[in-house]
């Protein structure tokens, strides 16, 4: 045991489930500790702007303005634009929200100045009073999309506009073999003690991050945590539990989600929720620490006990 007494953590993370553990970690550790690295597999062009779903999710979160009740999106919002827009013709099934447009076109626009995302990102961070790094995974684009026995489409296609009710029979990315990580993301990986898997959606919001060139080789000689993003068997919100089944023909469960990571040796930790507390003895047989704890992270000050209790039981495994 090292004994470090102030860990540098890297969390990974996709959006809600994602945010939600990084904001209890955010609210308890210095922007010099954490890291947060985003999935950027769900971003896409709408109404030609560019659009970074999971990065703003992370974003709205710390900056204590995301909407409460659907976790993504922002506080007090208004649809007025996009009202207009579908009265032009213009697609509507992406619900953006007046307020959220600012996000998207000045990202837009200091896409198109030349800045890269992960610049883009920082400064409207730091516009918005995010003190934590948010540290897209890549500034190259890297498309995720699902595959359906009806053919391919886009990750919001499926997600948004097809509410993800087609059966999936797979998925590939676009422009992900040939994308880098950013020289952040690196540096915060070869810093990092601890990475935290988020209880992120694991095949369309970590394996990304997973999957890109030269992250597996950053953190295989460190602790990874993961927390579940499956309790009782389901998700608490989206397509995690479906895509279990859909992906890898088999239940959903935390004991899945571990199984799934340490299929590939990744994990040294994992979190469930009390109402999973039967599948302990069996993750211990997987070679994991296991914490049973509550693992459901609703509001800011849950998430930051939640955060402490996690913290706690990571300190012996750094
Ligand atoms: P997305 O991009 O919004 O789909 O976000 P993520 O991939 O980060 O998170 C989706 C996952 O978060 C889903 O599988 C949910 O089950 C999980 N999730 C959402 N809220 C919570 C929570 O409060 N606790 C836990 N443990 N998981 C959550
Ligand atoms: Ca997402």
């Amino acid at each position: 045991m090292k004994n470090i007494s102030q860990p540098k953590i890297a969390a990974f993370a996709g959006g809600v489930g994602g945010a939600r553990m990084a904001n209890g970690l955010a609210q308890l550790l210095p922007p010099e500790q954490l890291s947060i690295i985003v999935n950027t597999g769900d971003d896409f062009e709408y109404w030609g702007l560019s659009i970074s779903p999971d990065l703003d999710t992370v974003m709205y979160t710390l900056a204590g303005i995301a909407n409460p009740q659907t976790g993504w999106g922002l506080l007090d919002e208004g649809h007025r634009c996009l009202e207009n827009m579908r009265s032009l013709g213009q697609p509507g099934w992406f619900g953006l929200g007046d307020r959220d447009l600012a996000t998207h076109l000045t990202r837009t626009q200091w896409l198109r100045e030349g800045k890269n995302l992960t610049q883009v990102t920082r400064s409207l961070g730091e516009a918005l009073g995010v003190n934590h790094a948010i540290l897209p995974m890549s500034n190259d684009p890297c498309r995720t999309i699902v595959l359906t026995p009806a053919g391919e489409m886009d990750f919001q296609t499926y997600f948004v506009r097809e509410q993800w009710q087609p059966q999936l029979t797979g998925l590939r990315w676009e422009g992900l073999s040939e994308a880098h990580i950013t020289p952040e993301v690196r540096q915060a990986l070869i810093a990092a003690d601890l990475i935290f898997f988020c209880p992120s959606n694991p095949f369309v919001s970590i394996d990304p991050i997973l999957n890109l060139s030269g992250v597996l080789d950053l953190i295989k000689a460190k602790p990874v945590v993961a927390i579940s993003p499956i309790i009782g068997g389901k998700a608490i919100k989206g397509p995690a539990a479906k895509m279990f089944d859909e992906l890898l023909h088999t239940e959903a469960s935390a004991h899945s989600v571990a199984a799934y990571y340490q299929h590939r040796g990744l994990l040294k930790g994992f979190v469930i929720d009390h109402q999973d507390q039967d599948l302990e003895s069996k993750l211990t047989t997987l070679g994991l620490d296991v914490l049973v704890t509550n693992t459901l992270l609703p509001d800011p000050i849950t998430q930051k006990q939640v955060a402490r209790v996690i913290l706690d039981f990571v300190s012996h495994l750094v």
